[in-house]
């Protein structure tokens, strides 16, 4: 017989199969050698409690019956040398990998054209942003094989409902060697030391089924005839041809929007946010979020802090706030982690997050960020005198405001990647901090004022915000904390239409904008769902 039962209990107990097995006995009356194995259908922590926090699992029991691990998914793709119909993905992030191998499953042959490095020579790349403050154009965190999913944090949850897809794309994650626990958890996580192996499984699965998968090949032109296109060019002059352009280039590929522009292809301003990251001592946000009660020693004069203990994971937030109608919101919570250098230019500094697998980095970051609308970034641009006149009232307004900031950022920071940063209490009451507390970010930081950086709306709303944060949870508002600019590349600003129907652009029909950089997803796994569904209807349409 089989059960499902779920069960409420204290975090030692949740990981102790043992102390499991004796609940699950007593909560289906029979004796715990009846119960011959189970495995986790669901787990989330409550710490709503002030003074016990539960683990709610929900548990596959075997009763009295062989014990059968979980049946894992496994798609089939297919071999496909011989096969007459081919797909020209541009960009190999989780849109373009996840796109590939859905063509593969319906028999159509991909090839992705990839502007950056696999993932293994990217790390030197990395590497030089880190320890020199050099930025790679072509390749960095955000791109190169992968794409920005490769080194991020591998936070695999979205808002996106549709869960069944979400499922098949945790399920191929697992199949290409991510643990099972990402099927089970909340909040599922990969953390950035394992997903490089992941990619590299996809890509390696990918070229056995008879798919081709191009590095330091960027796409620099297409030619279009009778509104399709009929060739794409990569930098170093090579042509390509296919029966469909799935277009996965990512919300920092500039170059792409002002290539669609410049050739009349319809492209739209897009509203996106932008902001800081914030970074606490991780030990603050467990208080905050466990209701850790820090005590007293020596006379009350030094702090100290209880810790989580080993059975509670690094704790997280997410925080909302409408600020005078514009919101204000945390975004991609890294516990345990670490600020990376997320710029794809030279002379920007645009910061983003990562964690390890294990979180056990001593601090807590966060991107910290306001909406901006197009009307926001056109009264900067106009009141900023910034010779852009022409752009102003383009297409390419919002990313060219995104693109000013960052530079900002970059020549207050001093170069090399250092980043501007300011106390949090002092950021708040708009004070230059005197000195700066440590911080994860490799390049280093220098105390700045982040009004001289910020527009004074998003400034603005950000100091109310955080205020606001802080009386939500108990702690949160110190200047043990801080900001550090900026935090631009949420989400595109920049978006690329496409009929809803057959997912085409409407000006060109085999050309099929996809995922984050042309507005239709944010995060890993919407990318990735993404892709697939342009792959199904690619399919639908060319294999007719
Ligand atoms: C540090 C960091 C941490 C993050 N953490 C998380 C997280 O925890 N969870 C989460 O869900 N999301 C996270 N994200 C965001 C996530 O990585 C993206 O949402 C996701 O990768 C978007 O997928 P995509 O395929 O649409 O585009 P991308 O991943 O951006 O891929 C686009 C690809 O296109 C290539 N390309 C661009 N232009 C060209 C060209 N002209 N020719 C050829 N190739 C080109 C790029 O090199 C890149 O590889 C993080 C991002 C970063 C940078």
């Amino acid at each position: 017989m089989q059960q499902k039962i779920s069960l409420k209990l204290t975090p030692s107990e949740a990981s102790n199969d043992a102390i499991l097995t004796s609940y699950i006995a007593a909560s289906l009356s029979i004796n715990e050698n009846q119960v011959t194995g189970f495995y986790k259908l669901k787990e989330s922590i409550d710490a709503r409690s002030r003074h016990q926090i539960w683990f709610n699992i929900t548990l596959q029991v075997f009763v009295d019956e062989p014990f059968l691990h979980r049946n894992i998914q496994q798609v089939q793709f297919n071999n496909l040398t011989a096969s007459s119909k081919s797909v020209i993905i541009i960009g190999a992030g989780p849109a373009g990998l996840f796109a590939a191998l859905k063509l593969l499953e319906l028999g159509i042959k991909p090839i992705i054209i990839e502007r950056g490095k696999n993932v293994r020579d990217r790390r030197r790349d990395l590497a030089a942003m880190n320890k020199e403050g050099i930025t790679n154009p072509e390749s960095n965190y955000c791109f190169g094989e992968g794409g920005a999913g490769t080194y991020s944090d591998g936070k695999l949850y979205t808002r996106s409902n549709k869960r069944g897809n979400i499922d098949r794309i945790l399920n191929l994650f697992v199949q290409f060697g991510a643990d099972e626990k990402i099927l089970y958890q909340a909040h599922p996580h990969i953390g950035t030391n394992k997903l490089p192996q992941i990619i590299t499984a996809m890509r390696d699965y990918i070229l056995d089924c008879g798919g081709n998968i191009f590095f330091n090949k960027k796409l620099v032109d297409f030619a279009i005839s009778k509104n399709n296109i009929t060739t794409i060019t990569t930098q170093d002059g090579d042509v390509f041809q296919s029966n469909a352009v799935i277009l996965a280039t990512g919300h920092s590929a500039r170059d792409i929007y002002e290539l669609l522009h410049e050739k009349n292809i319809l492209i739209e301003a897009k509203p996106f946010a932008l902001g800081v990251r914030i970074e606490h001592p991780q030990i603050i946000i467990d208080e905050c979020q466990y209701n850790l009660r820090p005590f007293f020693s020596q006379g009350d004069k030094i702090k100290q802090s209880i810790e989580r203990g080993q059975f509670l994971p690094p704790a997280s937030y997410s925080l909302i706030e409408q600020v005078n109608g514009r919101g204000v919101f945390s975004f991609c919570m890294c516990p345990g982690g670490i600020i990376a250098p997320a710029a794809t230019n030279e002379n920007e500094l645009v910061v983003n997050g990562w964690s390890p697998s294990k979180r056990n980095n001593p601090f807590a970051n966060s991107g910290m960020v306001v909406t901006v609308e197009l009307d926001d970034a056109i009264k900067e641009l106009k009141a900023n005198h910034l010779g852009l006149e022409k752009s102003i009232y383009s297409p390419l307004a919002l990313m060219n405001f995104q693109q000013q900031i960052e530079q900002k950022a970059f020549r207050l920071g001093g170069g090399k990647l250092v980043a501007p940063a300011q106390r949090v209490v002092d950021f708040c009451e708009g004070k230059k901090s005197s000195n700066l507390p440590n911080c994860s970010y490799l390049p280093g930081i220098n105390s700045c004022r982040m009004d001289e950086i910020l527009p004074s709306f998003i400034h603005q709303s950000l100091q109310k915000g955080i205020k606001a944060f802080g009386k939500r949870m108990k702690g949160y508002y110190t200047n043990d904390a801080i900001v550090v600019a900026t935090e631009s590349r949420t989400s595109s600003p920049v978006r690329i239409p496409r009929n809803s129907d057959n997912l085409q652009h409407p000006q060109i029909k085999n050309l099929y904008p996809c995922a984050e950089g042309a507005g239709y997803a944010g995060g890993i796994v919407s990318a990735a769902m993404d892709g697939e569904r342009v792959a199904e209807m690619i399919a639908t349409t060319i294999l007719n």
